[in-house]
């Protein structure tokens, strides 16, 4: 192997290492353009990168690295240098101790990492040519065609800067030796200009330092891809998070509010209803027992919302698992279910084969659980029997809430556990409520250990099946 050769395919590696490591842009940029200024690796004089915005189509001076006078430049050498021999003077202390060659892989890479810690704390104080380089804009469409910048974003291929064009538009401060331009691409497009000179070095730029950068640009455009899908992914988690935080503490102040003045309307109409406070007319009686009506079911949905927000904030209710009777708990939500059905041609019947077992549940979570699926089976039937079986299976109980109603289409199947998610959506949609009864479902089902399952033939009815352990008789 020739030692040209031998030499490549060490930067090539070394690149590849260097760039896979960085997982924030800002990182990538330093680490990117430290590699053109490190001695061993490419060895330029100092390294600038503009990112290309495309909204207000203009480059931003984003990392300029290197050294701002010829003698900060050998100083910086000198430094590196002692380092680098240090470096491996341990090197070969540990590799006569431990063979073992990963371990000193890792310690020869350490090497480029010292030189970037030393890069990136002068990048963060944001002294000298690097502060000054960030306040650099340059609004691509006042710039001549020619200039520098405009011809290295358009060709695919590294470029030399001819001594001509080295003192451009807006970097005159930044570019004036010889140097050579390229640009970094990504899936979004044109991402920004790398640009290196030679300006405190001796050696002429020529072609193999051309093919050199290019190879650089090439796996920097891979790189950034991945850096740049990161940084998408982590900021959109970031505001999913937020916006999950404000609608949990929404909800919950809201419902707070809700509930003080609804519990008043509820207890004073009922009081006026029960004639305590006067008698009351026929049409007075029909007026407040529909005011009643219409408190209770918001009263209703107001206790979800605050349902929700507490099992999300977690520990606020008291969801403990222990032996529960299901039966008991169908028979107790019975009179809550009739406001409902009452005015419908809809029977509930239960189903119960041989005996029903305690299943390991929380009661007051299993109450509210049936009362959503059954108040749903009687919404959403007009006409028919809703039927509530209670199967014994080995180790656990299913009770199957199975109705005669409209149906679910099967592309609304998996998504109507959502929060507010309903299959009409419309305004003027017949059937009220708010999405959230499902919701609460599976939150309280997820809390306290049991499943559903859920099948539906529009037109025909759906079926609700809860599983929930038993509990093993004899079992301490
Ligand atoms: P709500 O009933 O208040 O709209 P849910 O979260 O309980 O909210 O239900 C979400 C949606 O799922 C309902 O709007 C309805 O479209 C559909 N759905 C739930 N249960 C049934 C059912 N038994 N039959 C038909 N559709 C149902």
């Amino acid at each position: 192997m020739t030692q040209d050769l031998d030499r490549d395919i060490n930067l090539l590696e070394q690149i590849h290492v260097a760039l896979g490591s960085a997982s924030k842009l800002e990182d990538f940029y330093v680490i990117l353009a430290s590699m053109l200024v490190d001695p061993n690796s490419f060895g330029f004089s100092r390294a600038f990168l503009l990112r290309y915005d495309e909204r207000s189509r203009s480059y931003n001076g984003r990392i300029a690295l290197g050294a701002s006078s010829a003698a900060e430049h050998e100083q910086f050498l000198r430094d590196l240098a002692e380092e680098t021999r240090i470096l491996q003077q341990q090197i070969l202390a540990i590799q006569s101790e431990s063979p073992e060659p990963r371990a000193i892989q890792s310690l020869y890479n350490l090497r480029f990492h010292s030189l970037w810690i030393h890069l990136v704390q002068g990048v963060e104080e944001g002294t000298g040519l690097n502060a000054a380089f960030k306040n650099v804009h340059l609004r691509g469409d006042l710039l001549g065609e020619q200039h520098l910048l405009h011809q290295a974003a358009q060709s695919n291929r590294a470029r030399l800067v001819k001594p001509e064009e080295v003192s451009v538009e807006g970097l005159e401060d930044y570019l004036v030796g010889p140097a050579i331009c390229g640009r970094l691409v990504t899936k979004r497009g044109l991402h920004g200009v790398l640009i290196a000179d030679n300006f405190f070095g001796d050696t002429p730029l020529d072609d193999e330092f051309l093919v050199h950068f290019q190879w650089l640009l090439n796996q920097a455009s891979v790189t950034l891809d991945n850096v740049e899908l990161v940084e998408d992914l982590t900021a959109t988690t970031q505001r999913l998070q937020d916006v999950d935080r404000l609608k949990s503490s929404f909800l919950s102040i809201v419902s707070h509010e809700l509930r003080t003045p609804l519990t008043s309307i509820v207890g004073f109409s009922q009081l006026l209803a029960e004639e305590r406070v006067g008698p009351l007319t026929d049409t007075q009686r029909d007026l407040l027992r529909r005011v009643s009506g219409h408190a209770g079911h918001l009263q209703s949905m107001v206790n979800d919302l605050l349902e929700i927000a507490e099992v999300e904030a977690g520990g606020m209710l008291d969801l403990s698992v222990e032996p529960v009777d299901p039966l008991a708990c169908f028979w107790n939500i019975q009179p809550k279910i009739e406001a409902r059905r009452g005015a419908k041609n809809v029977r509930i019947v239960p189903l119960v084969t041989g005996s029903t077992p305690n299943v390991l549940a929380n009661s007051s979570a299993l109450e509210r659980i049936l009362y959503h699926l059954l108040d749903n089976a009687v919404k959403f039937t007009e006409e028919g029997t809703v039927t509530v079986e209670f199967r014994s299976e080995p180790g656990e109980l299913q009770i199957v809430v199975a109705d005669e109603g409209i149906g679910i289409p099967p592309d609304n199947l998996r998504k109507i556990f959502d929060y507010f998610y309903q299959v009409d959506f419309r305004l003027e949609r017949s059937y009220g409520g708010m999405g959230i009864g499902l919701t609460v479902v599976k939150l309280l089902l997820d809390a306290t250990g049991g499943r559903i399952a859920v099948e539906s033939q529009p037109g025909q009815g759906s079926r609700f099946t809860l599983t929930y352990p038993v509990e093993i008789a004899g079992r301490d």
